[in-house]
């Protein structure tokens, strides 16, 4: 068509005069404001408190400060019997209140989103002259995406009245103008529209032509879509980030303006629906908003309002351990049951970092049985090929799962992003698609607009057909698909991207892993005590949940967050240690005095017997007798003023020991004993299976595997530190190329031995790199190929990624990592996009490389970051990234890595037990007296590969719940032991469908597949 290109900016152009012409009549609002510079005020305080005049333009606060305003006039005769409105623009995000309720969000705009400002608020469908206006609203200085500015001006404050047909013309012309554009050229629609929007251009005439211009857009969109047209599913939606550029304090108060923003709207739209997942976010508002929480139960009972996901919040996926990914679930569902009678069978993560393969079985076990997400469609290399299909974990468990063909968990509603049929890869099989629209991640929700370009799109040529729906009938819809129509995608959601998530805000990550293995400790602790606290454990876990929302453990936030995340997580450990010592105190009687004559108890928490060195300092040459349970005779050594000795400690439970001063020496028998000596290669450790040789540099030239005969690595322990430079998103992204760039080396500056020669030998030593220092312990038992690093680290840089780097002479084609209840196969080379790709992936406790007949893992205390590739074992320690937190991870950390060389491979070491017990010791407490069972096994299991992962008391309290999983990947038939008889049925994960297995007894068999996860219920 002739002059298309300039009829298209005309049209534009004459868009954006239309906008400007929808408020009519306008009249100024007297206003006045109370504020304060940091916290939100009350409103029982605002209602008592004095305000103080303001006028538009003024400043009324800075960054993050809070305040209320109120603003008071007098409708003009003019306005009669017009819709009349406010337009309030405070700089900020507001709230109307009307007698003490949340009523309507106001947020200024943002360049990310079409339509994302909200500044009307309607007074009333027919003014009436002179009547009185007065509105109270809450502000804070903050936008959409926290700092959008730093000092905060009334903008604008004033009654308006609303041109009807304007409004209406101007989004028949948006939807029109946007379709017309996404259409192929020269198409006979596409001219047509062009031709009908340019003719209202020409008819306008100052407004004279208004009639006549909607004439032309009801002719124009009065054209029904084909009948192969696709059905997209709408539902109203606002991602609201519980935390990420804004503090959490302020994420209640968004969710507060969202909330009540669908509820006003579903007074104006009947067929609108709106859904929010995080139950979290539905806890705040029963809390901080009991009247808006009411309106939100009567809008999900008048089926206008879904709640959506099954978890708590929408955590992270790769740090998140199993059992917390169980409690997200089950606290998940469970409040959605009791607060709104709904069982959510879906899992709702539509910007969750990567999905673990371990996530279907755990979604199938807690009766979720829908995934739905986008996030993949981020990937930076390669184009993942599926849209609906079925997701199989790493123990065959599959799952339903659709990604939103829109890529977009905040669609416009535009035409152009509508039109996502064509790329949806399962337009063969499926009608219909799902999405999401209005404005999220800060919040905010859809506004008119969204609803109003969604009316216009249910039947229209060149567009998909608009359904206001609920994402439930859209599941229902696909879940009738024949499985056998549908593509399989098997194993991990990895996401090319945000690959720096897995160790960006190093103690945020160290307090979740320290916070699930004190609740793990607890929880099995509380079984024997009467009044277990289950409340407060139920706080503890609901805060430590939140913390693992998706951009508060992968370190994606601002500085406040961690402050408030790192001050609650210390309260709750040491609420958690304080519960423990009582408990302890309750059940053994402890003994609160520092002397080394008495008796102790061990305690493990882990399901299999451990034997471990005890060390106490001693002074003096004294003689010992060190007694077990049973009363034998313990050998012990003094080495380096500690004397050491072994004891067994049983599974699930504990042991005891007494130590008393001799006169006379008692002849002392040791298996074994390592050793450290000062060579020419360097320090060398060496105990009866492995001999270790630290160089002049700090690292590790040398771990020779003395029963395989053969060396392991080529270095170990080299500390390199690249420039960290990523394109975006610097928090989230670690690029590529950090590995051509030359890293530079941490070198030893001064070391000290810590033994010479006796159970426990080692080394500190002072390594330096760039600004920064780093101790390192590095020992050797006498009883284990373990070399365990202690770190404490002095961290002062900027843009850097260190890593602890060992080069293995071990060959295989694949690594293993362990992730949530099991482990899994990656490729440990780069052949193809898919697999260098993946140059840095997550793992839990421990990765390893093995060759069938030996193997070298490395395993950590909360360490995440990792690749193996080409016999390299890379594990990520350190970044120091400046936005959005200028101050993340600078200063002093503590974490402990250990390189474990074993005979086999991974399926048949010990390395898993190595790396859970370097996360959770056995606790060794002084005791007054011997308690009258003095060594006790509560459960334990005939296996080497199923482990008890979790013993808590049950949600009813009326049994203990064990929850177990293969943990290689094999078949096993086991016994469990129990030391009294219970009756035992088995439930699933959120411990509400069960099934009787046996009847009083004092052990069961069981018989587990691959990384099968089972949870029983015992009853004594
Ligand atoms: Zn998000």
């Amino acid at each position: 068509m002739m002059y298309e290109k300039i009829y298209t900016e005309r049209i534009k152009q004459f868009l954006d005069r239309l906008t400007n012409l929808k408020y009519a009549l306008s009249a100024p609002l007297e206003a006045e404001f109370i504020y304060d510079k940091i916290e939100p005020i009350p409103y029982k305080t605002a209602v008592k408190s004095k305000f103080k005049p303001i006028r538009v333009g003024d400043k009324w606060g800075k960054l993050w400060g809070c305040a209320w305003f109120k603003f008071k006039g007098i409708i003009p005769d003019e306005f009669e019997g017009h819709e009349a409105g406010v337009l309030l623009d405070l700089d900020g995000e507001g709230c109307v209140f009307v007698k003490g309720i949340p009523d309507q969000g106001l947020t200024n705009k943002t360049g990310w989103y079409v339509n994302s400002g909200k500044y009307f608020y309607r007074l009333s469908h027919k003014a009436k002259k002179g009547e009185k206006v007065e509105l109270l609203v809450e502000a804070g200085a903050n936008g959409l995406f926290g700092k959008n500015m730093e000092e905060f001006r009334l903008q604008k404050a004033e009654m308006v009245i609303v041109d009807k047909k304007i409004s209406r013309l101007e989004i028949d012309m948006i939807v029109l103008f946007d379709l017309m554009k996404k259409l192929p050229e020269n198409t006979p629609r596409r001219k047509k529209l062009l031709n009908g929007l340019n003719e209202i251009v020409n008819i306008w005439d100052n407004g004279e032509g208004i009639d006549h211009a909607l004439k032309i857009t009801k002719e124009l969109l009065s054209k029904k879509a084909a009948d192969s047209t696709m059905a997209v599913y709408s539902i109203g939606h606002a991602h609201i980030d519980l935390a990420w550029l804004w503090p959490v304090r302020e994420t209640k108060r968004k969710a507060g303006r969202t909330f009540s923003t669908a509820l006003k709207l579903m007074e104006d739209y009947p067929d609108y629906k709106f859904g929010s997942s995080q139950p979290q976010m539905y806890q705040w508002i029963k809390d901080d908003y009991p009247e808006l929480f009411k309106k939100i139960k009567k809008a999900v009972k008048d089926k206008k309002w879904e709640v959506q996901g099954a978890m708590w919040v929408e955590p992270d996926m790769n740090i998140t351990a199993g059992e917390s990914l169980v409690r997200q679930c089950l606290y998940g569902k469970k409040f959605f049951k009791d607060e709104f009678g709904e069982e959510v069978k879906n899992l709702w993560l539509p910007d969750v970092f990567g999905y673990s393969a371990a996530l279907p079985q755990i979604l199938k076990k807690s009766g979720v049985d829908i995934f739905m997400t986008q996030k993949i469609s981020w990937n930076e290399t390669n184009k993942f090929p599926h849209h609906t299909f079925y997701w199989k974990g790493i123990d065959g468990t599959d799952i339903l799962t659709h990604f939103l063909p829109t890529n977009d968990y905040n669609c416009s509603n535009m035409p152009s992003k509508l039109k996502s049929e064509e790329r949806y890869a399962q337009s063969d099989v499926s009608d219909e698609f799902l999405n999401l629209y209005g404005i999220g991640d800060g919040g905010g929700g859809p506004s008119p607009v969204h609803i109003e370009l969604g009316l216009r799109q249910q039947d229209l040529e060149g567009v998909p057909k608009f359904k206001f729906s609920f994402a439930k009938d859209f599941f229902d819809k696909i879940a009738k698909i024949p499985k056998k129509n549908l593509p399989q995608w098997a194993g991990e959601l990895y996401l090319e991207l945000h690959r720096g998530t897995y160790t960006t805000q190093a103690l945020m990550k160290k307090y979740n892993r320290d916070m699930e293995i004190a609740l793990h400790d607890i929880e099995f602790l509380g079984t024997m005590i009467k009044d277990f606290p289950k409340a407060e454990i139920d706080r503890i876990w609901k805060d430590t949940l939140l913390h693992q929302f998706h951009d508060i453990l992968p370190g994606s936030s601002i500085g406040w967050v961690y402050k408030d995340a790192h001050d609650l997580s210390e309260y709750n450990f040491n609420k958690l240690h304080d519960l423990f010592e009582k408990f302890f105190n309750r059940l053994f009687s402890v003994r609160y005095n520092d002397k080394l004559e008495g008796s102790y108890l061990a305690f493990n928490a882990l399901s299999w017997e451990r034997e471990e060195i005890v060390r106490f300092p001693v002074e003096g040459n004294h003689h010992y007798k060190i007694t077990d349970a049973e009363g034998k005779a313990i050998p012990w050594l003094i080495n380096h003023g500690h004397i050491e000795f072994f004891i067994k400690v049983p599974s699930l439970g504990y042991t005891t020991f007494t130590i008393k001063k001799e006169k006379k020496a008692v002849e002392q028998k040791h298996s074994g004993k390592a050793e450290l000596k000062i060579t020419e290669d360097g320090i060398v450790l060496e105990n009866k299976y492995v001999k270790v040789t630290i160089c002049d540099d700090g690292v590790i030239h040398s771990v020779y595997d003395k029963e395989r005969q053969m060396e392991t690595v080529k270095f170990a322990n080299k500390l390199l530190m690249w420039e960290d430079l990523p394109i975006n998103w610097e928090a989230w992204d670690i690029n590529h190329y950090y590995k051509e760039t030359k890293p530079e080396q941490a070198q030893r500056v001064s070391f000290t031995l810590l033994g010479d020669n006796g159970h426990l030998v080692g080394i500190e030593q002072v390594m330096s790199v760039g600004k920064s220092t780093i101790v390192q312990t590095i020992t050797l038992a006498s009883h284990s190929k373990e070399i365990r690093i202690d770190n404490n680290v002095d961290w002062n840089e900027e843009k850097k990624f260190l890593k602890a780097v060992a080069d293995t002479t071990i060959h295989s084609d694949t690594a293993t990592y362990e992730i949530q209840f099991g482990n899994i196969k990656r490729p440990a080379h780069f052949n193809t996009s898919w697999d260098h790709a993946r140059f840095e992936v997550p793992a839990q406790r421990f990765a390893d490389i093995s060759q069938p007949d030996i193997g070298f893992a490395v395993l950590n205390d909360c360490k995440y970051g990792h690749i193996i590739n080409d016999g390299r074992v890379e594990l990520s320690l350190l970044r120091s990234t400046k936005y959005p937190d200028e101050t993340a991870d600078m200063g002093e950390h503590e974490f402990t890595f250990s390189y474990y060389p074993h005979l086999g491979n991974l399926e048949y070491s010990d390395v898993l037990v190595k790396a859970h017990e370097l996360n959770d010791p056995v606790t060794i407490i002084p005791i007054k007296n011997l308690p009258k069972q003095t060594e006790r096994a509560l459960f334990e299991v005939d296996s080497c590969t199923v482990k008890i992962d979790t013993v808590k008391n049950s949600e009813d309290g009326k049994g203990i719940i064990l929850r177990l999983y293969e943990t290689m990947g094999m078949n096993d038939d086991i016994k469990l032991y129990f030391d009294e008889r219970y009756e035992v049925e088995e439930t699933n994960l959120i411990e509400e469908e069960r099934k009787h297995l046996k009847k009083k007894c004092g052990s069961i068999e069981l018989k587990f597949k691959p990384f099968e996860i089972k949870t029983l219920y015992i009853k004594k």
